[in-house]
């Protein structure tokens, strides 16, 4: 009942040229795919003009970030309806590198959740626990709080917006990737906080992806587990040929 998701996160990589390159390699090879949600969130320099060259196809677009905010004096920012008005269907909120380095909190990612729902986008939510947070048994006690936190205020009805992204800080970018069945622990066990803080008609509905060195040879026993909906990809989405095998797990 839930409809796959594969979402690449293109992070600080590729020029306009190449973004657009990219785009249109993948619209070609990916056209007739409608059975999975296909996302893809380059820099915020080429938003508009990859937005044009995903048109009339499946691919969707997401930003990497917003600010929480509708208009005013925020020098440097982009609210989630201007990156509407750019092409976007969705906005990725709480990634770890941002939690990291720009010290983000769950109090900031939620209002950033909340502006994206307000705005009629779809907010995919990363959460993950850090290497030294799962060695120290900390790990359940960070996703619920990150889950809480991040969702706090967000109605039942505002939940058909949300996507999560589980994302071990540990297998990002790292090479590592959770076994499938660790990932699969972790994925029920978010799906069990969404039930105790919603329903279980919220918490089945909702898709949990699972990021982290999610590469085209472990991603079809990633999607093999029950809890798993999907995949949030950063370096193997660069690629054209690792990123459409990626979509196309069987
Ligand atoms: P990775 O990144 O696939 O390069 O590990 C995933 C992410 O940060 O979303």
């Amino acid at each position: 009942m839930r409809k796959p998701m594969i979402a690449g996160n293109w992070k600080l990589h590729k020029t306009l040229e190449e973004s657009s390159q990219l785009a249109a390699e993948l619209v070609q090879q990916l056209s007739t795919i409608n059975d999975r949600d296909i996302v893809i969130a380059p820099v915020f320099t080429a938003l508009a003009s990859v937005s044009k060259k995903i048109t009339n196809s499946p691919i969707q677009l997401a930003a990497q970030n917003c600010y929480p905010a509708e208009t005013g004096a925020f020098t440097g920012e982009v609210s989630p309806a201007l990156l509407g008005d750019a092409g976007c269907h969705y906005i990725i909120s709480g990634h770890s590198e941002r939690r990291q380095l720009l010290n983000e909190t769950n109090q900031f990612i939620n209002q950033k959740v909340s502006a994206t729902i307000n705005a009629g986008l779809g907010a995919i939510l990363c959460i993950g626990e850090t290497l030294h947070e799962r060695e120290t048994h900390q790990m359940l006690e960070v996703l619920t709080s990150q889950i809480k936190e991040g969702l706090a205020g967000i109605s039942t009805t505002q939940m058909t917006r949300v996507v999560i992204a589980y994302e071990p800080v540990w297998a990002i970018g790292t090479g590592v990737t959770a076994g499938d069945e660790q990932a699969q622990e972790a994925h029920a066990f978010i799906r069990g906080l969404l039930q105790g803080l919603y329903s279980q008609e919220v918490a089945e509905a909702t898709r949990i992806l699972y990021g982290g060195s999610v590469k085209p040879n472990n991603v079809d026993g990633l999607m093999a587990q029950t809890d798993i909906d999907g995949a949030l990809v950063g370096g193997a989405s660069l690629k054209a040929e690792d990123f459409i095998r990626i979509v196309k797990f069987e």
